[in-house]
């Protein structure tokens, strides 16, 4: 009796064991299951958002570039990027060197002067070259295509006319997002702006000549002011600096039409002593009205602006009065940060430099 009822106690507790197993089991399965659907949808969901920002971020530059487009050519018929159709886009292939001939020049725009002297115009003038996409191509070659009217690699920014009050936040922003730039400095000095000098240098950026007195009807007086110009600026950087400057930038640009002497002379005096004069291919726009332009207007003209080009030598200005060109800085920068464009600063082998072509004298 005893032995019957012992057996069926332990049949009992079997059962309540094997019970306790599969309701342990399907806990297990309850839990687990959900858990691993959802990493994998997570890291689908991850997947996925990552296609839509880069999906965006084509569309945003087909958006720009068919803007860039338009103000190229106004009068032509938008083109049809999307479809892909009977597309025809003309895309600028402008040269650094090119760029200038007719194109953007610098409003004299240093506090305290009247001169206005060159117009400030965009530089997107055409200078030649199109480019022909027909809807003749296969799907990879259009790919193909499509990296091509995006070729922009380097961006240069640089700075003229400073040192200035802002030139202290400017170096900030260019020191939080750790990128260098160049500055082409004329001669101020002054308990805000001595200092400066030495700032840009010491902490990497490069430092170029943009004249002395930026008077233009001073330094484009003849071939001697040029130079002696140049030697006042290039002294000046050298006893706040330590640093022999080789790079200059003509006030109003290599294509000024204000200079009284032939410009390839006075490149000529610039070769002579080692200096390259650069010039630049996209403009801010920042010194197209004394009375401001827009933080916005300024992001755009350089974001959009730049990139049709491989390498983007941006214009802009280090004026007290210029303080939307530094309220602009961290989007410009971080805009060619999220593309994976490089920012450098200009050297002596950067592109856009000018080689002097020897004249007869
Ligand atoms: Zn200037």
């Amino acid at each position: 009796m005893n032995k019957t009822l012992g057996t069926g106690s332990v049949d009992r507790s079997a059962r309540v064991h094997r019970i306790k197993r599969v309701i342990i089991g399907i806990i297990v399965v309850a839990v687990l299951l959900p858990s691993i659907l959802c990493i994998i949808l997570f890291s689908k969901i991850n997947k996925l958002e990552k296609q839509i920002i880069e999906l965006s971020y084509q569309k945003e530059k087909v958006n720009v570039i068919t803007e860039y487009t338009k103000v190229l050519e106004p009068n032509k018929s938008e083109p049809n990027i999307e479809d892909g159709s009977s597309e025809i886009i003309n895309i600028e292939k402008m040269e650094l060197s090119e760029s200038t001939k007719e194109d953007s020049q610098e409003i004299d725009s240093i506090s305290g002067e009247s001169e206005s002297k060159v117009d400030d115009r965009e530089s997107l003038e055409e200078t030649g070259d199109s480019e022909l996409l027909d809807d003749s191509e296969d799907d990879s070659s259009t790919d193909a295509k499509v990296s091509d009217l995006f070729p922009l690699k380097r961006v240069y920014l640089t700075f003229d006319d400073g040192p200035s009050s802002n030139t202290s936040k400017i170096l900030d922003i260019l020191n939080e997002n750790d990128v260098k730039g160049t500055f082409f400095v004329v001669g101020r000095l002054s308990d805000t702006t001595t200092p400066m000098y030495k700032r840009i240098v010491s902490e990497g950026h490069a430092i170029g000549m943009h004249s002395y007195t930026h008077k233009y009807s001073e330094i484009y007086a003849d071939k001697d002011a040029f130079v002696y110009d140049i030697e006042r600026i290039q002294s000046l950087i050298y006893e706040q600096t330590g640093v022999l400057s080789k790079l200059y930038r003509f006030p109003g640009g290599s294509s000024n039409t204000v200079s009284r002497t032939p410009i390839s002379e006075l490149a000529n005096e610039l070769e002579k002593r080692d200096i390259k004069y650069f010039d630049w291919n996209v403009t801010s726009g920042d010194a197209s009205s004394k009375y401001g332009v827009s933080k916005e207007a300024i992001v755009k003209n350089c974001t959009s602006g730049a990139l049709g080009f491989e390498d983007a030598v941006i214009l802009m200005h280090d004026l007290p009065e210029k303080s939307t060109t530094v309220a602009a800085l961290p989007e410009i920068i971080g805009y060619f940060k999220s593309i994976g464009v490089e920012i450098l600063p200009l050297d002596e082998n950067a592109p856009g430099v000018h080689h002097v072509v020897e004249i007869s004298e």
